[in-house]
């Protein structure tokens, strides 16, 4: 599946460039970043000649424009101190970056004359959010007849389509393209230049994070005003669950953990527990359920449905962490809450990711109460440190947690299907109930702990679809 027959008679490794705009452990905002650190080493591991592109962002250590992850991974950097050696990503306090049409505009063309500077000629250039869906379109067009792309084909991966890359239809002379292509069938949207939506006119196949999310898109409800592209392109679209790396993401060899455990010594986790109730001036009581979430503070994430109920939750005997940045209105509220709330909350406005192993270690339950989720990783992290979620059924949540039947003993979380804070409110109340059984809670711990969701199945689906693809 992996290899293919030359005429000659030789047998070839598939060759596939991963372009994205963050990669774990060189610059993160989100999941995407995770998956771009993750998903190639496993293809490595299945025989691939797999490299990635992504900008050389400020926070990128190399000395220069090449780096490497996993065994021999190689990660191509691309340079342009202007555009990219600043403190964030996409943007700061006063919001997006002006320029990051510029950048990325600059970034795609750089993924394409990178390959031919490299004299690496891929088979699939893997393409990832807005970031880099400009190249599918720069590969039909700008280098349409360079015989250099003759057998490359491109594969566009959505990890949110809410996240659109919109910019002012009088800015579309940067992307160095023909008028003829702001048009409704190609970039134009509402007026704007779209660019996820020109990249997923131009890829030869599309592919979301999760299977139920690929299906959530084509409707109006979760689509953001795509579902009619998605629906024309639906005979080329694909759900892929993401998967994590579990050399990352293990709390037998985590070394941000006070204390290391697994399953064979379990009440290790209670340790982390305790350290970090002591360190965050909470009272240390091994009993007191915690729960945690660690999020983009965002509506997508049900911040909204949460903080109708929050009062009710922290009324009850438990204590909350949170982890989180974004939305400013949602900082003011927390904050008011924690003050008060002070003798059992600890907010935390800041992204900060090695405090956040901590939190996935110590705490009993996490809430993820997405609006819509298109894979999501807490809760398959969450799931290796014996900490059980509180999901919303949506996307990717839907397609990795089972909700818990107390008859059966079954099942590896607790799940809504309203969007609504009463329903959020109960399946929480589901999981404190059964917090109170010992017995039954451990066990559930246990089982979740064995979940495998590493990139074994997840790479070997990529691996047959840029198969497809090249056919
Ligand atoms: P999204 O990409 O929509 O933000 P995902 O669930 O796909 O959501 O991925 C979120 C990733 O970012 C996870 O690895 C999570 O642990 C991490 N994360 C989110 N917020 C923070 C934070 N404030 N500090 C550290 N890590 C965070």
């Amino acid at each position: 599946m992996l290899a293919v027959s030359k005429e000659r008679g030789e047998v070839e490794k598939l060759k596939v460039l991963f372009a994205s705009s963050e990669v774990v452990p060189f610059a993160k905002t989100g999941g995407l970043a995770d998956v771009a650190g993750s998903l190639p080493i496993a293809l490595e591991a299945l025989g691939v000649d797999v490299r990635v592109i992504m900008p050389k962002y400020r926070s990128v250590k190399a000395d220069h424009s090449e780096t490497t992850i996993g065994k021999n991974v190689k990660v191509y950097l691309v340079e342009n101190d202007d555009y990219f050696n600043r403190r964030e990503l996409y943007g700061d306090k006063f919001g997006d970056y002006a320029d990051n049409l510029d950048r990325f505009v600059f970034f795609s063309r750089q993924v394409l004359d990178r390959c031919i500077k490299e004299g690496f000629r891929p088979d699939i250039i893997h393409c990832n959010d807005w970031h880099t869906a400009l190249v599918p379109v720069y590969l039909n067009t700008i280098y349409k007849y360079d015989p250099f792309f003759e057998n490359t084909r491109t594969l566009f991966t959505i990890h949110n389509i809410a996240y659109q890359g919109l910019f002012p239809k009088d800015d579309f002379p940067k992307t160095g393209l023909d008028w003829a292509l702001f048009h409704i069938h190609y970039f134009e949207f509402y007026g704007q230049i779209n660019l996820m939506k020109a990249g997923i006119v131009y890829a030869d196949a599309v592919s979301t994070v999760s299977p139920t999310y690929a299906g959530e898109i084509l409707t109006k409800e979760y689509g953001c005003g795509l579902e009619g592209v998605l629906q024309d392109k639906r005979d080329a679209l694909y759900g892929i669950l993401n998967g994590i790396d579990y050399d990352i993401w293990n709390p037998a060899t985590d070394t941000k953990l006070v204390k290391n455990y697994s399953l064979e010594n379990l009440d290790d986790k209670y340790i982390n527990k305790e350290a970090l109730q002591k360190d965050l001036g909470l009272k240390v009581d091994c009993d007191i359920p915690m729960i945690g979430i660690i999020s983009r503070l965002a509506d997508q994430k049900g911040m909204d449905i949460l903080a109708k109920i929050i009062n009710d939750i922290l009324s009850m005997k438990v204590q909350f962490i949170l982890l989180g940045t974004g939305d400013h209105k949602y900082h003011v509220l927390l904050k008011k809450m924690a003050k008060a709330h002070q003798k059992n909350t600890s907010i935390n406005l800041k992204f900060d990711a090695l405090f956040a192993e901590r939190i996935y270690a110590s705490c009993d339950i996490l809430l993820i109460p997405s609006r819509y989720e298109p894979c999501g990783l807490g809760q398959m992290i969450s799931f290796k440190y014996g900490t059980i979620p509180v999901a919303r059924r949506t996307g990717g949540l839907k397609d990795s947690i089972r909700e818990y039947d107390p008859g059966t003993k079954e099942g590896t979380g607790f799940t809504f299907d309203d969007y609504k804070p009463e329903a959020l409110f109960a399946a929480v109340k589901r999981a404190l109930g059964l917090h109170q059984h010992r017995s039954a809670w451990r066990e559930l711990v246990k089982r979740v702990m064995e979940l495998d969701f590493s990139w074994k199945v997840s790479a070997r689906d990529y691996i047959e679809l840029y198969n497809k693809i090249r056919k």
